[in-house]
């Protein structure tokens, strides 16, 4: 904390984070996607190792020390969401997903997948926080088609792509993960026959089509 000039663990609110396994003060987590947006509230945390010093550019693009503090998330602590901002986060997200290019998409995908708090939560991701780079990822690699019965989805959207829905091919709820190579897009008609027949050929073409990356296409 501190945007300017050297960071002390022994200063204001970092050495209160920097005593928090003593002190009885309580960490929560918040996160803002746009600057102008208030924070929003995401799950209790706790130190996860001990505070380090690294060396970062500040405001200024001046070299200073920053404080890092290694945190992890305290799982199994509910969280209740505001889910009307909740909501205005994945639509922020998603705008800002469709902006971007092939690569930055693949680029930023990998990147959200290898944290560690990602693997860590990866089964409890909801329908509330699925990932909307790996949506937008596997809208854009399915280019209109459903991947299963290779037709258009059923109509166009107002921002022109057709309709697709983005099935998990091992269930979240089975312990899949919310990544690139576990998603397919498909029509609302193969959505529904997946998820009841659970036909092992379909999951297996499925499967190999999760696999390709966008590039590849
Ligand atoms: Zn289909
Ligand atoms: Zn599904």
């Amino acid at each position: 904390m501190g945007a300017i000039g050297p960071q002390s663990f022994y200063f204001a609110q970092n050495k209160t984070v920097t005593d928090s396994q003593t002190n009885g003060i309580t960490l929560y987590l918040f996160e803002r996607f746009d600057n102008k947006k208030p924070y929003s509230f995401h799950s209790e945390c706790e130190l996860a190792a001990p505070p380090y010093i690294n060396q970062q550019l500040d405001a200024n693009k001046n070299p200073h020390d920053v404080c890092i503090f290694p945190l992890r998330l305290k799982i199994g602590i509910p969280i209740t969401f505001d889910e009307t901002e909740l909501e205005h986060n994945i639509i922020l997200k998603q705008k800002i997903a469709r902006k971007l290019t092939d690569k930055q998409l693949s680029e930023l995908e990998k990147k959200n997948n290898s944290t560690p708090e990602k693997k860590k939560t990866g089964k409890q991701v909801s329908a509330y926080k699925r990932d909307q780079f790996v949506i937008e990822y596997a809208l854009r690699r399915a280019k209109d088609n459903c991947q299963l019965c290779l037709e258009r989805g059923p109509f166009k959207k107002k921002d022109g792509s057709y309709f697709l829905e983005v099935h998990h091919i091992i269930w979240l709820s089975k312990g899949g993960t919310d990544t690139w190579d576990n998603v397919v897009a498909l029509c609302p008609n193969c959505h529904r026959k997946i998820h009841i027949l659970i036909d092992i050929k379909d999951i297996n073409k499925l499967t190999i089509k999760a696999k390709q990356k966008l590039s590849n296409n």
